[in-house]
């Protein structure tokens, strides 16, 4: 993990938040790198669900809801962590993570655990007195529930359908850490599949599946990732699974948990709101409370996780094996000299016709050897040299991250050679 943490700091993947303020706990900025690779991430996310699948439809919802949101969900009541508290040094732990009775960090004794709510509170409105108490939301998906029927009376959506979103979600953790892992700001991605009661075994085993395949095909170990199967349940629910990344170095390893939420959801929020939330099948007739199965990962964890995954030391230099379509750039173009006019024409020719298509870094420093390593490390997949031979032959060295390995490439197919190795 320090090593991640080192990288993501050294090449702008991920910078610590208010860093010259010293920080504050829990919260962190992406980096310009960063920020390219957690876009395309999202954007794989994004295209996989509402483009592979035809009954899936996005939305974008508020951070802020009207906080009766929070009751109707049980959040106010329910989302709290139970604490216990060193009587030595007083520091607090989440029970959940405690192996035994004593405290980790001093052997001390613990007290009972005690209850925390972590929903974040606002204040919304200017007026004294008039302010209205509210929460940032904390979890992404309630806004999905509460514009289910606004999406099925804009749509041609028929049960079964999804809908999908990728929203921020802000929760007062107790104990923060472990980097990008527990956060007090994060990002999560969800699904919510709304289904009627005798399908729901059905689409909860196809979700299951379905969502393992996607993350086997993003990580460059999909053998190290698993099931965990919850034995404690919500009382609504008949099954929960957690999909793990196992050499996680934090305390749990899970990056998504598959629910079976049944009609919890949209059964609370018709009771608080006073709306019917009920769906009535067009040929059958037949009225319900749709079934929900949902989906609920973490963006941050899946990075980090990807990071994690896709770090190698390799004699002298470190690499990340990242997925090309992962990768901040797909491709990186060199002048073999930066001294010599024609070199440097030729490269940023190359360089800006292959922008058009693709992701793509410019490094003109040091000599070829310090740029091969440099790309390595943000796990640039190919390296594109132009040297004198170049304006001779027309063709250039492309280097290849993972083998090392060259080869000769007409500059004319240039765009084609890097769409054929990108869609395989
Ligand atoms: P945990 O048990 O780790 O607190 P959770 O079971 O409460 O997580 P969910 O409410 O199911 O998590 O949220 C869905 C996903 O959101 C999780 O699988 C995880 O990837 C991500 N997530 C949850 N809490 C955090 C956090 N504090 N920081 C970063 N990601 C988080």
């Amino acid at each position: 993990m320090d090593k991640i943490v080192s990288l993501c700091k050294r090449r702008g993947f991920v910078f610590q938040g208010s860093e010259i303020y010293g920080g504050f706990q829990g919260f962190y900025d992406y980096g310009p790198l960063g920020v390219e690779m957690k876009n395309n991430l999202k954007q794989l996310w994004w295209e996989w669900m509402t483009v592979e699948h035809d009954d899936i439809v996005g939305i974008d919802g508020a951070i802020i809801t009207n906080p009766k949101v929070w009751e109707a969900s049980g959040h106010v009541k329910s989302f709290v962590d139970p604490l216990s508290e060193c009587k030595k040094c007083h520091k607090r732990f989440r029970t959940d993570d405690l192996a035994g009775k004593k405290c980790p960090e001093c052997g001390g004794e613990l007290t009972k655990p005690k209850q925390f709510n972590i929903l974040v509170p606002t204040q919304i409105g200017v007026i004294e007195g008039e302010k209205v108490n509210a929460y940032l939301r904390g979890e992404a998906c309630q806004t999905i529930y509460l514009d289910y029927k606004n999406v099925l009376n804009t749509t041609r959506l028929k049960i079964p359908f999804g809908i999908c979103q990728i929203g921020k979600a802000f929760r007062n953790e107790v104990t923060p850490g472990n980097f990008l892992f527990r956060q007090r700001e994060f990002e999560q991605w969800d699904l919510q599949w709304f289904c009627h009661s005798s399908e729901m075994e059905k689409w909860f085993d196809f979700w299951k599946k379905e969502r393992m395949d996607w993350y086997k095909n993003l990580f460059t170990n999909p053998e190290r990732l698993g099931f965990y199967q919850h034995e404690k349940l919500a009382h609504y629910a008949k099954k929960a699974f957690d999909i793990i990344y196992e050499k996680s170095p934090c305390e749990i390893q899970e990056i998504e948990g598959i629910h079976w939420r049944g009609d919890w959801d949209l059964s609370g929020h018709a009771k608080y709101s006073g709306q019917d939330l009920s769906y009535t099948d067009r040929e059958t007739k037949e009225k319900f409370v749709p079934q929900i199965v949902e989906t609920s990962g973490g963006v941050d964890r899946t990075f980090l996780f990807l990071l994690i995954d896709a770090y190698y030391e390799e004699k002298d230099r470190v690499v990340l094996k990242l997925h090309p379509k992962l990768a901040p750039y797909q491709a990186a173009v060199f002048p073999l000299l930066k001294n010599k006019p024609e070199l440097v024409e030729k490269a940023k020719e190359i360089y800006l016709n292959l922008k058009k298509n693709f992701k793509v870094g410019w490094d003109d420093r040091g000599n070829i050897g310090k740029r091969y390593f440099a790309q390595d490390e943000i796990g640039t997949p190919y390296c594109v040299t132009v040297d004198f031979e170049s304006l001779e032959d027309k063709k250039v060295t492309v280097r290849d991250r993972d083998t090392m390995k060259q080869e000769r490439i007409n500059i004319s197919g240039i765009v084609d050679y890097f769409k054929n190795k990108l869609d395989n």
